[in-house]
């Protein structure tokens, strides 16, 4: 136990750092959904502090609703000038008060899925994901539970595009999805056990993953797949012309880890890049978000897909897979042809 943090308590000094300026009012989606303070990061805050000194209990409602309606994309952290690591702060305040009992159930069926490795491997082999190899260097893939399972043509475009990589198809999960959702010893415990398994470098082609296992393992050991790419790429043509193509930030990859340049960099060489407005803010997948808090989750992504639709693109990257399953169902009941691709499999298609 942190020393600065007191069993079911905050870390002290990282509540201390808030100075309320208010500088991440206008970054915050769920203050610009509702407008309210206590809906914002500072108010949230303040709603921690209250809970830290026992003016509040951490059984209130309306705190609890709080900790909940948070996407936990912290868009609140690049802009804030006093450095509050508040993606820190949602995560202890989601291990005090999901502990045990009280975590959702569908949070629960999730770790169910996830906490025994053979149900991990049983998703391995269930889809068509890329082979066992090892490879000469010491860079190996890390599949993600979800990714594997619900996009497994990454893996596979990440194994033809780089031999050099290894892939182990008995890895078990990051732990991103348990210190996300109130067990923040549950996925440190697991980041570690799945750097001991995979030595070397680490590369991830989940923002979400990435950031977790940076943060627990450290960023000389981590890599996401835009960050890692370094060869130069020609266009792809459709109807003899460049494809038109944007791409949706990840938010724990652009907020968590600064990387957000590097697949602009990318796609600009793979067809005419367009910038999605908003591009850099949450789409309301937010890891278990789009299944806790279904309604808000799409009022968060309902302007994206307008301003997308507006846009005419041919494809729309994702970086992480909860926002490629999120755009892609958005996308398909707004009718749109634009197709929602991660950045693997895009460079897989160019000539
Ligand atoms: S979190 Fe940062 S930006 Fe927001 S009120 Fe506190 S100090 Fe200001
Ligand atoms: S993590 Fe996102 S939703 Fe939560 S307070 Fe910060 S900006 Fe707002």
């Amino acid at each position: 136990m942190n020393e600065d943090r007191p069993l079911g308590k905050f870390t002290q000094s990282k509540l201390d750092r808030c100075i309320s300026c208010g500088y991440c009012l206008p970054a915050c989606p769920t203050y610009q959904l509702t407008g309210e303070e206590q809906s914002s990061p500072r108010g949230r805050i303040t709603l921690m502090r209250a809970l830290q000194d026992g003016r509040l209990p951490f059984a209130d409602a309306g705190a609890q609703e709080q900790a909940s309606f948070c996407l936990g994309c912290r868009a609140c952290e690049p802009v804030c000038p006093a450095g509050v690591e508040y993606g820190v702060l949602l995560e202890e305040w989601r291990d005090i008060t999901w502990r045990g009992r009280k975590r959702p159930l569908i949070i629960k069926a999730l770790f169910q899925m996830v906490n025994a490795p053979w149900r991990v491997n049983l998703m391995s082999a269930l889809s068509p994901i890329a082979r066992n190899r090892r490879a000469s260097t010491d860079v190996h893939l890390a599949l993600g539970c979800f990714e594997r399972r619900l996009f497994p043509k990454v893996s596979k475009a990440v194994a033809r595009l780089a031999p050099e990589v290894s892939i182990d198809r008995s890895q078990g999960c990051c732990g991103a999805l348990h210190a996300h959702n109130g067990d923040l010893e549950g996925g440190n415990e697991l980041a570690k056990q799945l750097g001991e398994k995979l030595p070397g470098t680490i590369l991830s082609t989940a923002g979400g993953c990435a950031a977790h296992l940076s943060s627990v393992l450290g960023k000389d050991r981590v890599q996401e797949f835009s960050q890692w790419w370094e060869q130069s790429l020609s266009p792809i043509m459709k109807n003899g012309k460049p494809i038109r193509v944007g791409l949706q930030d990840s938010c724990h990859l652009r907020n968590g880890m600064g990387v957000f340049k590097e697949p602009r960099k990318i796609l600009q060489q793979l067809g005419e890049y367009v910038e999605v407005p908003n591009a850099q803010g949450c789409c309301g997948a937010a890891g278990s978000y789009s299944l806790l808090r279904s309604r808000d989750s799409k009022r968060v992504i309902a302007p994206k897909v307008a301003a997308i639709k507006a846009l005419e693109l041919d494809f729309l990257v994702s970086v992480n897979p909860g926002c490629t399953r999120q755009l892609k169902s958005a996308l398909r009941k707004a009718r749109m042809k634009t197709k929602v691709v991660h950045i693997a499999e895009l460079i897989a298609l160019a000539p």
